[in-house]
């Protein structure tokens, strides 16, 4: 097989390998914001994808789905559990979300963690042509830009963190912290979701690297700074992501989604009000932060049970991580409680489904929902809410949203609510429950104007082109 000239590297393949009880394997598609929006380049220059197929133990041979290679990385169950559910999960994931719960620092997990993120940059090598792109994604991965440099220099790297980049004070927690701020310098260009990761970063490169921003690095509010690992350039900028706007605003409008979205309503009793909350089932989410809100509202006799009906969607995720445990067990017990007191035989208040959906059916609960609650303690970007708003071509509907949700600094529009006052978000939720209809026509408005203008597709064009991919067009 020839080289590849574009190469996306990421922790998980855009396919997830399934396996029946049977034995028998198939592939199935997992289709991502970032996988459609890459999609273009991948195929347009010949494209690769390396990764994990997300079963333990099996070992695939590189093969094409749909005219784009996939290259697939292979983990022990042993990797699985010290790499990805230790180091990624309970180490990186806590200490880069405000250490919300504790991050475990194990040097086994560690010592995994290098040594599959070695894996992916030999893989990585052994496809690029030469000259060759590559844009390495997130945390899983951020020893790979410096691994790939060493083995292929001529290669052009770029690295995109989809997380937050925690306060310096809490990075310096990590005991590998220069470990890692190596790894990631090894890009030609290191990507944040904001500003104030950015400038964490470069504060970081100088305090235990030694290394010295240039001037362009004030810039970087308005364009990537600018730092030299010897006299090779490195860019470090922010790249808000977004999400296919377009295409959720197509699919809304229809009329199997509105057909849909009146079923649920109707399956809910149609109430006069649905409050919705989509989340991954994580401790970051905030999701006992909006369910006692409600409950406080409840008993104050501010929301009348018979009007309004919650739906909290909770996808499954890391159930082998003990914060998960614990934390799911807290949820679903304050959810019981609503429903003890507030519930009537046939109509709870709160619909609690730990399930994940299809696309198309979020988009029509999207659509059903009269105010959608997301108010994450901690979120990079947080696409659940800018999804919401690309569903409401009618203008209907309300978003409470957190400020400590990266796209806070988009959606302005929003009822932004501070998660850890609990006063401020009932407060919120209560305003939302009641809003003027023209007025809530005129936020929507404004939010939809910044979410179809900055669609996932703007993104990744603004970061290639500040990474200076060759071939754009
Ligand atoms: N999602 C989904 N099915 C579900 C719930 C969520 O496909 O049942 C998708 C949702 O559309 C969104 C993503 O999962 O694109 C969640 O992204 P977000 O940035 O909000 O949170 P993350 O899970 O990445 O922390």
């Amino acid at each position: 097989n020839s080289g590849a000239d574009f190469i996306v590297v990421a922790n998980r393949l855009p396919v997830d390998l399934e396996r029946a009880p049977d034995g028998t394997q198939r592939w199935k598609h997992s289709p991502g914001g970032l996988v459609s929006a890459l999609e273009p380049f991948l195929r347009s220059k010949s494209g690769a994808w390396v990764g994990w197929p997300g079963v333990a133990d099996v070992d695939v041979d590189e093969f094409e789905d749909d005219g784009l290679r996939l290259i697939p990385v292979t983990l022990s169950a042993t990797d699985v559990r010290d790499y990805y559910e230790g180091f990624s999960n309970a180490t990186l994931w806590p200490l880069y979300h405000d250490v919300v719960e504790a991050p475990v620092f194990d040097r086994a997990w560690w010592d995994s963690y290098v040594k599959v993120n070695h894996r992916f940059a030999e893989a990585a090598a052994a496809v690029a042509s030469p000259g060759a792109t590559v844009w390495v994604q997130d945390y899983q991965l951020q020893l790979v830009p410096q691994l790939l440099r060493e083995q292929r220099p001529d290669l052009r790297i770029g690295f995109f963190l989809h997380i937050p980049f925690p306060p310096v004070e809490l990075f310096m927690q990590l005991p590998w912290r220069t470990e890692i701020v190596r790894g990631l310098l090894g890009a030609d260009l290191v990507g944040f979701h904001r500003p104030g990761g950015a400038q964490n970063f470069l504060w970081l490169a100088r305090r235990l690297v030694g290394l010295e921003p240039s001037r362009a690095a004030v810039g970087v509010r308005t364009r990537p700074g600018l730092i030299h690992v010897g006299d090779r350039p490195v860019r470090v900028g922010a790249f808000p992501i977004s999400i296919d706007s377009a295409g959720l605003d197509g699919l809304a409008r229809k009329r199997d989604t509105i057909q849909r979205a009146q079923q649920i309503r109707a399956d809910l009793g149609n109430p006069k009000k649905i409050l919705l909350g989509v989340d991954r089932l994580d401790y970051t989410k905030g999701i006992d932060v909006r369910l006692n809100a409600l409950q406080e509202l409840l008993i104050e006799g501010r929301v009348d049970p018979d009007e309004v009906t919650m739906v909290q969607l909770a996808t499954p995720s890391r159930e082998r991580v003990e914060h998960y445990q614990r934390m799911r067990q807290g949820i679903e017990q304050v959810v019981s409680r609503i429903n003890g007191e507030f519930g009537k035989v046939g109509h709870p208040v709160v619909h609690y489904l730990h399930q994940s959906v299809d696309r198309r059916e979020l988009v029509a609960f999207y659509s059903a929902a009269d105010v959608m609650l997301v108010t994450p303690v901690r979120d990079g970007m947080n696409l659940v809410c800018k999804e919401y708003v690309a569903c409401r071509h009618d203008l209907g509907g309300t978003l409470v949203l957190s400020e400590f949700a990266g796209a806070a600094a988009e959606l302005t529009s929003a009822f932004l609510v501070n998660p850890h006052d609990l006063d401020g978000v009932k407060n919120a939720l209560h305003a939302a429950l009641t809003i003027d209809p023209a007025e809530g026509r005129r936020r929507m408005r404004a939010l939809r104007r910044q979410v179809l203008t900055h669609d996932v597709d703007r993104w990744a064009r603004s970061f290639l082109e500040a990474l200076g991919s060759q071939g754009l067009n």
